[in-house]
């Protein structure tokens, strides 16, 4: 594909009440509503078995929903087999012919494209590669290849066929941690480059913030937050949502005043303001802030939004330390503090006061969503 030809727009994706039972009544999805815009690196992020897979494989054409519309540029793509859907998906196992060279492999598609004549095969072949900048390597064969160039020559046997809309399931998966740091660069420069649109599935929380335009935070068949990485790190609308995007201090706490804005909470016997959100009522309910927001200081300052602790463990991690805080109710916290050089070390049993901004103390609108099953601990875990 040639840069040029990918700037020619295309790709926006509309899935409208999307449902897939399967045989034996297990619910992979569950009615879900989505837009991509053309262009856009989408991402669908959540557990193991929330659904994300076969979203992506309903997109693929590769599964049929139960109920529900997926319309590409505007199509209704129901009845479009998948070779015939203007997306490719590249999985996470490479699955590269061993027998063909580099070359090849990535020739493979447009010979069975009737639209490609064969003499615009070599400058499209060479033109892919180039895009993931695996030229000196296309007489190589894929077992002499490390795995994340086997990727790349993934990759570029899918961009040869010039999809508006790229699917990438899980596909740094196999790798390495290393290499898929630096891989998560590399794709996404590329999707820069061509412009098409990217949908990628992980259960990452990392890879899915750092890489994503938008990212939808997926549990159980459902869309339980959409937005951008910053936003929803940010502004987590639930638990599930609060606790599976990086690390979360969840707070019982009791709303005194069901105003939608900064207003005034109960943590034990502490008054803190907050932002609580509009409709919001009145009483019980849980609060989340981020370690990073939970500033630890000398037990001599005072001032608003600031309560009483006793240090309980601090974990050293070289430029940060984890220090955990037992708060006057019994609840603890983990507040993230940057190690400089001057500082003087927190240590267990250290009486300390903790600060909580108003502006980063949010009552989540939804606290009763689901407890984590299982699974979705071992994944979070690993
Ligand atoms: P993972 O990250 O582990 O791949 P996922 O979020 O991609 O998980 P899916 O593969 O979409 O999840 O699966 C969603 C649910 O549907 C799971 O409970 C799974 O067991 C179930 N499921 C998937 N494929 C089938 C099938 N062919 N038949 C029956 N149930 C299925």
């Amino acid at each position: 594909m040639t840069e040029d030809a990918a700037q020619t727009g295309g790709g926006s994706i509309a899935i409208r009440g999307l449902r897939k039972e399967f045989e034996g009544g297990s619910i992979a999805v569950d009615g879900i509503d989505l837009d991509v815009a053309s262009g856009e690196f989408f991402s669908l992020l959540g557990p193991s078995g929330c659904g994300k897979t076969t979203t992506l494989r309903m997109l693929a054409g590769f599964e049929q929903p139960t109920d529900g519309q997926i319309l590409i540029d505007g199509t209704d793509v129901a009845q479009t087999p998948p070779h015939k859907r203007p997306v490719n998906t590249v999985f996470q196992s490479y699955a590269l012919f061993p027998h063909m060279d580099v070359w090849k492999n990535v020739e493979y598609g447009l010979r069975w494209d009737k639209d490609v004549p064969k003499g615009d095969r070599k400058g499209k072949v060479d033109a892919a590669l180039e895009l993931v900048e695996m030229t000196e390597y296309a007489k190589r064969r894929p077992n002499q290849l490390s795995g994340g160039q086997q990727q790349r020559i993934a990759l570029a046997r899918a961009l040869v066929l010039e999809p508006s809309v790229l699917l990438l399931d899980e596909p740094l998966g196999a790798l390495d941690a290393k290499l898929r740091h630096s891989l998560r660069a590399q794709l996404t420069a590329l999707q820069r480059r061509v412009g098409i649109t990217f949908v990628f599935v992980t259960h990452d929380q990392e890879e899915a913030l750092e890489m994503s335009d938008r990212l939808a935070v997926m549990s159980k068949g459902r869309i339980m937050q959409l937005g951008t990485p910053r936003d929803i790190y940010q502004y987590p609308q639930s638990e599930f949502v609060a606790d599976f995007l990086g690390v979360a201090n969840l707070l019982d706490i009791e709303v005194s005043e069901g105003a939608g804005g900064t207003a005034p909470i109960r943590l034990g016997d502490f008054t803190l303001d907050a932002q609580v959100p509009a409709g919001h009522l009145s009483g019980p309910g849980r609060a989340v802030i981020r370690p990073e927001s939970v500033h630890l200081e000398e037990t001599d300052l005072t001032g608003d939004n600031r309560l009483p602790g006793m240090v309980e463990r601090v974990v050293y991690l070289g430029s940060t330390s984890q220090v955990y805080v037992r708060l006057p109710d019994g609840s603890s916290v983990q507040s993230l503090v940057t190690n400089a050089v001057h500082d003087e070390p927190w240590s267990s049993g250290d009486a300390c006061r903790i600060r909580m901004p108003s502006d980063a103390l949010r009552v989540l609108e939804h606290s009763d969503v689901h407890a984590w099953s299982d699974a979705d601990s071992d994944v979070k875990a690993g």
